[in-house]
């Protein structure tokens, strides 16, 4: 799960980092209270999306010489003039996708006189099982591109669970940045504090991109990125909280409280498959035959009609389907019960595209019998590679 960067920050200065004094706002109307409330004499003005790269985007239907998601402001009044400007329109990042976000909230901060960029994350390495530093002198661009262009520009170092957070943990990353003096101080202690943030809240990814010294010497977390392990959302309440389901794609949202595995992707043609392997594959294969997966969706092991009915409302909900691939193992799963969900479903929203049904294993008989007597339209297959084959010349012509 994902928050803004206003949430993130709000959890930075709980856990006692240096961030800027900042309100977000939701309203044009209360851009003007919320920036006088801040001292000045600079002011950035945040658009809150969850993507990232917002200074370097550009807003649809751009005005001339107009600037990205994050401006800066030298009075209150261009504080509130540039928050209204950005509200409700529609900002596309290199994060974002071609289609962009549109931006509903608006962080207005204390703006700061930079000296230098740099940048600090935390992440879980799957290869040490073990949370990892990664910092770099490089901030303020594109991680990837440092890592792509200067390796040698990035130090990263795992953190012993044993043994936790140590002071010289601290200092080798405040060497790599090469700070010195109070700079150096406060960052030794930064590192402390962010680790236990990581680990009480269950972070997966915390990135501080850019953290920045500042001209009178001090550092500060500029923007923050945080995501957060979703199985562990059931003890994070406070967490859970921040969530913005605006910021999510509808189709997933509605999956996820069915406890459905449901990822949207851009092609043509709607997968119901149970088990992460079989919908891979049946995902690869559709490629092979020329056409594209509309989403990849596991109904789980041991799915019930209703949720098979919610699965399917979910891919037919989706425009860009334009024909149906019902794949299934009957193991743990009854091929009679997907059955059954099958035609609630079509009986419930209709069948507007093409559909076909490959059903094996336990009680297949029942199941294709099942679909044979309920006068539904479904071509049924097989095996897999004949499946596949018919819903793309179905789709296809
Ligand atoms: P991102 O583009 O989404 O990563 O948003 P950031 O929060 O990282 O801001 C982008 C850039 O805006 C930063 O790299 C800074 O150069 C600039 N910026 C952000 N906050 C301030 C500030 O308080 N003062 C100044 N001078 N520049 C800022
Ligand atoms: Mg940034």
């Amino acid at each position: 799960m994902n928050i803004h960067e206003y949430q993130a920050k709000q959890l930075l200065k709980e856990y006692g980092c240096p961030v800027a004094d900042g309100v977000a706002v939701m309203k044009g109307e209360e851009a003007k209270t919320a920036a006088s409330s801040l001292d000045g004499p600079l002011w950035v003005v945040k658009a809150q999306i969850h993507a990232g790269g917002r200074g370097k985007g550009k807003f649809k239907e751009e005005a001339a010489g107009e600037k990205g998601g994050v401006r800066l402001a030298k009075s209150v009044e261009e504080a509130a003039e540039e928050t209204q400007k950005m509200l409700g329109r529609t900002l596309v990042t290199h994060q974002s996708g071609a289609e962009g976000k549109q931006v509903n909230r608006i962080y207005i901060e204390d703006g700061a006189d930079i000296e230098t960029e740099l940048y600090l994350a935390l992440l879980v390495d799957r290869e040490t099982s073990r949370v990892s530093f990664i910092a770099s002198t490089e901030g303020g661009m594109d991680i990837e591109e440092v890592a792509a262009s200067t390796p040698e520009k990035i130090i990263t170092f795992s953190v012993d669970p044993a043994t936790g957070i140590q002071p010289f943990h601290g200092r080798k990353v405040a060497k790599a940045l090469g700070l010195s003096g109070v700079a150096f101080k406060e960052c030794v202690k930064l590192v402390g504090q962010l680790y236990t943030l990581f680990i009480e809240k269950d972070v997966s990814l915390l990135e501080i991109n850019p953290l920045i010294v500042k001209t009178d010497g001090h550092i500060r977390c500029l923007d923050c990125k945080m995501n957060f392990d979703s199985n562990a959302l059931y003890r994070q309440s406070a967490v859970l909280s921040m969530r913005d389901e605006t910021e999510e794609d509808p189709k997933e949202l509605e999956a996820s409280k069915y406890d459905l595995n449901y990822i949207a992707l851009d092609g043509e043609i709607g997968c119901m498959v149970n088990g992460a392997g079989l919908a891979m594959a049946t995902m690869d294969i559709i490629k092979l035959y020329g056409s594209e997966p509309a989403n990849f969706l596991d109904v789980g092991g041991g799915a019930t009609k209703e949720k098979v009915t919610e699965a399917f409302k979910i891919i037919t909900s989706d425009p860009n389907v334009k024909g149906i691939l019902v794949n299934i193992f009957g193991g743990i799963m009854r091929c009679d019960v997907i059955a059954e969900g099958v035609i609630a479903a079509v009986q419930a929203v209709g069948l507007q595209v093409p559909l076909v049904v490959r059903l094996e294993g336990t009680n297949v008989e029942l199941g294709k019998k099942i679909i044979d007597e309920s006068g539904l339209n479904v071509i049924s297959a097989d095996n897999l590679s004949d499946a596949a084959q018919k819903i793309v010349k179905a789709v296809k012509g």
